[in-house]
């Protein structure tokens, strides 16, 4: 059988070089695991960057995909069909939102609320204010909203439009707020650059200035969406509701699929003809989000991923206190964790996700700063008690 250095090397003389990757081909999952070409197994506290959040391959997300995909697959949409139906009746009845653009990644969702947010306001108002160390995408609109210079070299010119406010700072914010300004987009909560929260009260504050000046508030809820920080979206413990909102990752639990929700008196502003997505609301994605949304429905899926939430972060505090050299705390809500490391840490940081990865635990080094800690929201304690005892081993093995 075909091992893990061989793939590596086919797929190296194929791939353009984006990705750094582990040095394993996964061939299958079941829940919190997944096993490599070589046969090792993994504990998963990376769900593929917060998509599988019901575990792989779960057998009603399987199912509900099989049975679609037996019965029609795509048509496009110049028809309806049921099952995108079904998942922004869902969506609708579950947010503020009462419509729904259905698109096939994060990015894409991020740019339906960008055409959206410019072509309500327009056309003299354009410009679109985030957020320092957000991540919103790789296209080039959403790379340009995203405030992070690293994602831009090589790219001018970007498209105009977009600024960015120190994280935090809402005078910062304020100050860039002109008569050309239609929208602040932000994440609740970062997830890629290390896994940072925004203040509620910060947010609040977001809110008021969007209010007072007219503003669209665009929330990128892409990674916090869909249960991941204990409810099916952040923006619902946060005291803050915003006028659109974008989800993807775990919207169908691996099959690729986005949407963007908004309001009617804003929606009506994307008409015929003005957007459009050949794949968006796919049936077989969206059959398989809405299997995954009647699932996250059900009693008590939320509070069991605050409970394990709680838990993992209260196992991860203790790992700090006892390497106050490598760790100095935790942060995040719900099972979108970070272990905030130290100036020492953070250069040890790429070697303990390596280490990990030997010891047959997945995690990932959050913008070279933070170890982030996404696992499936049906992890249980057993496996956050295998992460913890070899997170320890670890970094026992790296402190001084
Ligand atoms: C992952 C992510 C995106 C981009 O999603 P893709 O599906 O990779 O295009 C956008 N915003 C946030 C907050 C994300 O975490």
């Amino acid at each position: 059988m075909t091992g893990n250095s061989e793939w590596k090397e086919r797929g190296d003389k194929v791939f353009i070089g984006t990705y750094s990757r582990f040095p394993a081909a996964m061939v299958r999952g079941k829940g919190c695991r997944l096993w490599d070409a070589d046969g090792r197994e993994y504990v998963d506290f990376l769900s593929g960057i917060a998509v599988c959040s019901l575990g792989h391959c779960h057998p009603a997300v399987t199912e509900a995909v099989c049975t679609q995909a037996g019965t029609l697959m795509h048509v496009s949409n110049l028809f309806y069909t049921a099952p995108q139906i079904e998942l922004a009746e869902m969506l609708t009845a579950n947010s503020f939102a009462d419509k729904v653009f259905m698109a096939n990644s994060g990015a894409e969702a991020n740019e339906a609320a960008i055409k959206l947010a410019r072509i309500h306001s327009g056309p003299d108002r354009y410009e679109i204010i985030s957020l320092s160390g957000s991540f919103h995408g790789r296209t080039l609109a959403t790379v340009a909203a995203t405030g992070q210079p690293k994602f831009h070299r090589g790219f001018d010119p970007l498209p105009q439009g977009f600024v960015h406010a120190e994280f935090g700072d809402p005078l910062s914010l304020e100050g860039l707020i002109n008569e050309k300004t239609c929208a602040i987009l932000c994440e609740p909560l970062q997830g890629e650059s290390g896994v940072r929260p925004l203040e509620p009260e910060y947010l609040q504050t977001i809110r008021k200035l969007c209010d007072k000046h007219d503003l669209l508030l665009i929330f990128d809820e892409v990674q916090t969406g869909m249960g991941r920080t204990g409810t099916l979206f952040a923006y619902q413990q946060l005291g803050v509701v915003p006028d659109i909102m974008t989800v993807a990752k775990a919207l169908g639990n691996g099959l690729p699929i986005g949407a963007m929700l908004t309001r009617e008196d804003i929606a009506v502003s994307l008409g015929v003809g003005t957007h459009a997505s050949t794949f968006g609301g796919n049936p077989v994605a969206a059959a398989a989000a809405v299997a995954v949304m009647r699932i996250m429905l059900e009693d008590g899926f939320f509070a069991g991923v605050r409970e394990q939430g709680e838990y993992l972060a209260g196992r991860l505090t203790g790992v700090a206190a006892r390497f106050p050299d490598l760790a100095t705390g935790v942060r995040g809500s719900g099972l979108l964790l970070g272990l905030v490391l130290t100036e020492k840490g953070i250069n040890l940081g790429a070697e303990i996700v390596e280490q990990l990865f030997q010891q047959g635990v997945l995690i990932n080094f959050a913008g070279n700063r933070v170890l982030r800690f996404i696992p499936p929201l049906i992890v249980g304690r057993a496996e956050i008690d295998a992460l913890i005892d070899r997170l320890a081993e670890v970094l026992a093995g790296l402190s001084s």
